[in-house]
């Protein structure tokens, strides 16, 4: 562009103005991303930007401040909304995640209280479909009335916070006087367990044909008053339910799950691809624990499994056991979601056998169904054939075994156990470190192994492991 000396003047003036305004907003937005009261999508590395001397303007006049009350907790690398960033802290008042910044940032000095720990600090695991662990099914908590707090108080071992305990096909009057009890035991559930957020129920209105474990006299046609009693009984706590598309009337169990925001994932199915494409265009939102117990494509139909897979918006589940499925079709899965992976969403699938210290023996899967635990399998003990029966998975192992089928960055597999979960139930409260989201966490000594070094749900520590004190961080007092 061409000018006379004046107008080049005053764009001279006008660059370096507009440059000013950018240098000197700039702490000025950053700090409105702590103090605002909206979600917004927070870049990370915005925190990196911030000058490790907390000297400029904007730091400068919060030093002043008095110690916050809030809890303040550092890992060397922390899961900050969708990445892992370096050396963070979060500060916690009331149970929810008020900040994520930079351990260099004015805040960390003027928490009240403060931990440090060397591993990383992700979103507490979320698992959407689990049977049992630690020697007890859902289904023997009518039996033992403590099995839902057995279950409970293990699962943050495992890093687990939040759980849908997993029911099996029963009768519908045994059904409704479980959820029941599980509504129940849920409304009154001690801080310290992983919490119960819903009930996810496998069965009864599933397919023969993929009936897996579920024992065939207890499937049933699809009743919409067994759905409203059964809801009427969990006290709204229901969540999932597992349908097959092929059933009579399955165009109503989805409009009855719509209207009553349940889940219709579809799962022990043996449908054809058209109706597994008509259930998805009529609602279902999910595969139930894709490729395991439903038809798979022949060159004229693509099945269940590839109609899920297909449609841009149907998550689905994926037991990731290493026994479950194979490399490639985990790593198809996993190629077919990437333009929405929230999709992909891990689940144990576990049975009772899971967290028990000495596997050997026989355990129950559901009600009755017999199960050995052999070579990490839990396989049908009426069968000379490896028929799988639920897994003894962990979340952690999940994650690691994702890692290593699919390539996938860390924090892509620490999502699919937490954040992607949470976004299938349609929470948004649960599932990252972020400001607004409940402070349910778990520390992991580091990328590769794992191990489970703390849990915290709603800020409070449910459990520590005896390799705490070795990635505990002194802190000057
Ligand atoms: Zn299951």
């Amino acid at each position: 562009m061409k000018g006379n000396g004046w107008s080049r003047f005053f764009r001279l003036k006008g660059t370096v103005f507009l440059y000013l305004v950018v240098v000197l907003s700039f702490p000025v937005f950053s700090g409105s991303r702590d103090e605002g009261a909206v979600q917004i999508p927070v870049t990370p590395s915005i925190g990196h930007f911030l000058p490790e001397s907390g000297k400029s303007y904007f730091l400068r006049s919060r030093t002043k401040e008095k110690k916050t009350n809030e809890l303040c907790i550092a890992a060397t690398e922390v899961l900050f909304g969708k990445t892992l960033v370096p050396d963070h802290a979060v500060a916690i008042r009331d149970g929810v995640i008020q900040h994520v910044f930079p351990r260099t940032h004015w805040r960390w000095q003027q928490c009240e209280r403060k931990e440090a720990y060397t591993g990383i600090l992700a979103p507490g695991f979320i698992d959407i479909h689990i049977h049992g662990a630690n020697g007890r099914d859902v289904m023997d908590q009518l039996k033992q009335p403590d099995s839902l707090s057995v279950i409970s108080t293990y699962l943050p071992e495992e890093g687990v916070t939040s759980w849908l305990p997993t029911t099996a096909s029963a009768r519908p009057r045994e059904l409704s006087r479980l959820l029941s009890s599980i509504s129940s035991y849920a409304r009154s559930q001690p801080d310290k367990e992983a919490a119960i957020i819903g009930i996810h129920m496998e069965g009864p209105f599933i397919s023969k044909e993929k009936k897996g474990c579920h024992h065939a006299e207890s499937l049933r046609p699809i009743s919409i008053s067994d759905l409203n009693i059964w809801k009427e009984s969990a006290n709204d706590l229901l969540r999932i339910v597992t349908f097959a598309p092929e059933l009579k009337q399955s165009d109503e169990l989805i409009r009855w799950c719509t209207l009553n925001r349940v889940i219709a994932s579809i799962g022990h199915t043996a449908a054809k691809e058209k109706q597994a494409l008509r259930a998805i265009e009529q609602g279902a939102e999910m595969g139930t624990h894709l490729f395991n117990a439903m038809s798979m494509p022949t060159s004229r139909n693509a099945g269940v499994a590839f109609s899920i897979l297909n449609h841009p918006k149907t998550a689905f589940e994926v037991i990731m056991d290493g026994h479950h499925l194979s490399d490639v079709n985990v790593q198809l899965a996993w190629k077919l979601s990437q333009e929405n992976s929230e999709r992909f969403v891990l689940i144990t699938d576990a049975m009772s056998a899971k967290g028990v210290k000495n596997t050997d023996g026989i355990y129950t899967l559901g009600k009755d169904i017999q199960v050995v635990i052999r070579d990490g399998k839990a396989l049908r003990a009426d069968s000379d054939e490896e028929v799988l029966a639920g897994s003894i998975a962990t979340m952690p192992g999940s994650v690691r075994t994702m890692r290593r089928i699919t390539n996938c960055l860390p924090e892509q597999a620490l999502l699919a156990g937490s954040y992607h979960p949470a976004k299938a139930l349609g929470l948004r409260n649960r599932g990252l470190l972020q400001q607004g989201y409940l402070a349910d966490m778990v520390l992991l000594s580091d990328r590769d192994t794992l191990s489970v070094i703390a849990t915290w749900r709603g800020g409070q520590k449910i459990y520590t492991s005896h390799l705490l004190s070795s990635h505990e961080i002194h802190l000057a007092p």
